[in-house]
């Protein structure tokens, strides 16, 4: 007999996150013609509404992928056999773009950094430097490393380009921040952003996103890379009617399009400053139960998820194991080679102050199921930051 599970289960991993109950109802509609003008309508809303998400008047591209298909597109797209990434690393998530670009026959340029603190900007523009050859053909760097909870600082990679007068394109992966955090794709000079749906966008797993720079449309004329599913150009004409080379996934685009309605009706600028908060919250429950936060960089932490270091001789998976099955909720894994060692919160997507408060709840009980060494009320850090005025 399976074991009765009463209430609702609490996924709080870094994406997929919870859905909300309009994109929900909106994904049960009925199967649709992807050729006729309910679909075409559909598509334009869409696209002219995810603009301002990503910060762009440029084109956003649409696959039905997911967020590491958008990754292989953004680099077919745009670069030659042979071509060197260099690719400023510090997670799983960096590592796992290095595997795909060499896959695709990419030359691989790791600039492998600290896991703890961001890509240090400094050791980056000096390898720009010295690549005086402009072999670099492209620059790729994760904006919210998932694995870790740490932020990259965008503009500053675009500075460490313009000073050294650098032409690499600057491909960034947003997959995890955006519609959670301040991105703008335009302002800060990135040729391809690479996004997904099922993380702040609220949606299922499934879509994948490009969003392209001039100078990245520029240099797919050039590019010798082979890309036929992937291609841009074909999928930017057809989409001008509405439409796509092949079929689109309706019911997720379906979906996102109600996402998109809640993320404008609440407002961009307040959906950041409520992940900032709720991430706020978190880290004071983190470190009220005298647990570490992962992030050693106070500027770079993410307001997406937060990675707690468990204490040494305690395994993160034996945690997440015994609040799955006593408490009901998923927290994240450590990925690669921190795996066991620290365990992630999401706190991203569709979430209130209760939900939160409901999961750090759940951990608080889980150190102590699992007697892992904590100061036992560190959750009451976190309920009254949240009770003060907004
Ligand atoms: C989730 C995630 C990915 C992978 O996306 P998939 O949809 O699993 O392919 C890549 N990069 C980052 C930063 C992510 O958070």
């Amino acid at each position: 007999m399976t074991k009765a599970k009463p209430g609702r289960h609490f996924l709080q991993i870094p994406g997929p996150t919870n859905l909300p109950e309009r994109v929900r109802q909106a994904l049960s509609r009925p199967a649709m013609d992807h050729r006729g003008p309910d679909s075409a309508k559909l598509a334009h809303r869409i696209l002219e509404r995810l603009h301002p998400v990503f910060q762009t008047g440029g084109p956003v591209i649409i696959y039905p992928s997911s967020g590491s298909g958008a990754w292989e597109a953004a680099l077919v797209n745009t670069l030659s056999p042979g071509d060197r990434v260099l690719f400023g690393s510090n997670g799983q998530f960096s590592t796992n773009w290095q595997r795909v670009a060499a896959g695709v026959g990419l030359t691989v340029e790791e600039l492998q950094g600290d896991w703890r603190c961001p890509v240090d900007l400094s050791a980056l523009e000096n390898r720009l430097a010295e690549d005086r050859g402009r072999e670099i053909r492209a620059l790729a760097i994760v904006h919210n490393e998932t694995s870790t909870g740490v932020v990259n600082d965008i503009e500053g990679a675009r500075a460490a380009l313009d000073r050294t007068g650098h032409d690499a394109l600057l491909m960034v992966d947003v997959i995890s921040s955006l519609g959670a955090m301040e991105y703008r794709h335009e302002a800060w000079g990135v040729d391809v952003t690479i996004a997904g749906s099922q993380k702040g966008l609220m949606t299922p797993p499934g879509l994948g996103f490009n969003a392209a720079s001039p100078k990245a449309l520029a240099a797919k004329e050039t590019a010798g890379l082979p890309c036929s599913y992937w291609d841009w150009t074909q999928i930017l004409e057809f989409n001008r009617s509405g439409f796509f080379p092949y079929t689109p996934a309706t019911n997720l685009l379906s979906g996102l399009d109600e996402a998109l309605s809640l993320l404008h009706e609440e407002g961009l600028d307040n959906v950041f400053a409520r992940h900032e908060r709720l991430a706020e919250a978190t880290r004071r429950a983190v470190r009220g139960w005298g647990l570490e936060v992962y992030c050693r960089d106070p500027k770079a932490y993410s307001q997406a998820l937060t990675a707690v270091t468990m204490p040494a001789g305690y395994n993160a998976d034996v945690l997440r194991q015994v609040i799955l099955e006593r408490f009901d909720m998923s927290l994240g894994t450590g990925l690669g080679q921190i795996k066991g060692k620290v365990f992630r919160i999401g706190h991203l997507g569709d979430l209130n102050d209760l939900m939160l408060a409901g999961t750090l709840c759940g951990v608080e009980m889980g150190l102590a199921a699992c007697e892992v060494p904590h100061v036992s009320g560190g959750v009451s850090e976190a309920l009254a930051f949240l009770a003060k005025d907004r």
